[in-house]
């Protein structure tokens, strides 16, 4: 289990709570939060591990001074005697929707498992102040689904959770990756000494025409699942491109 709120976030709490009876369960996660790292890893400096007690959970935990990605390399390669079954990273603060996966360190976590052969899934909430009760099952039940459902190699799936109340949510639906853009990105302000200083923030500006996506399932109160590759190449552009380097 990994995240990139941090080890003691509510998130990870709550997803380790709830897939603990599914069998045993280590948690390697931030010793602070590193939300939007992405797939960054540490190479610069040495990484520390503390072995922590989690509020009321019996599990294994560490936490690690490093990103998402190092949390998840470093349990399967040194803290765990045996590789997991499945890397599961979340329960995010926040929706992990349409292209900010590509920003996002639980997303990355996940997308790590895979690069190590792992299956894996991220989990989001659609919110910021969120009861994780319902994604805490929603959580559980793509789990059920994994260990009867073997995920190819390389993939992981993205499950971003509407923020509210269970008997509103629609049904689970599974999607494509959206496209999501932000607009006026930056505050500009002035710091003490009256030098600028830039601050991001950015508005969500969400074209209404992506069907099946993520961003669509999620603003019309379903679970959305989207499996995800580590892959980014266009298969389809591969001829094409050929084409213009020929005889050169
Ligand atoms: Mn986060």
């Amino acid at each position: 289990m990994s995240n990139d709120d941090g080890i003691f976030a509510e998130g990870i709490l709550a997803l380790t709570a709830a897939l603990m009876p599914l069998g045993e369960v280590t948690v390697v996660a931030p010793d602070m939060e590193r939300s939007a790292t992405g797939h960054a890893i540490t190479m610069h400096h040495p990484l520390r591990v503390k072995e922590v007690k989690l509020p009321s959970l019996k599990v294994k935990a560490y936490a690690v001074d490093g990103t998402p990605a190092d949390c998840v390399k470093m349990g399967i390669d040194v803290l765990m005697p045996e590789p997991p079954d499945f890397v599961f990273t979340g329960i995010n603060r926040g929706a992990n929707l349409g292209t900010d996966v590509l920003y996002s360190g639980t997303v990355s976590a996940a997308l790590e498992g895979c690069i190590m052969g792992i299956p894996s899934a991220a989990f989001s909430v659609a919110g910021f102040e969120i009861d994780f009760a319902y994604a805490s099952k929603a959580a559980r039940k793509v789990a059920d689904i994994l260990l009867s459902n073997p995920l190819p190699k390389g993939t992981l799936l993205n499950v971003n959770i509407p923020n509210i109340s269970e008997d509103r949510i629609r049904g689970l639906k599974v999607t494509r990756m959206g496209f999501r853009h932000y607009t006026k990105n930056y505050v500009h302000r002035e710091d003490p000494r009256g030098r600028a200083y830039y601050w991001l923030a950015g508005e969500v500006v969400d074209s209404p025409t992506q069907e099946n996506s993520d961003i669509d399932a999620v603003n019309n109160e379903y679970v959305s699942i989207t499996p995800l590759h580590y892959d980014l190449t266009r298969h389809d552009l591969i001829e094409p491109v050929k084409g213009w380097f020929k005889e050169r």
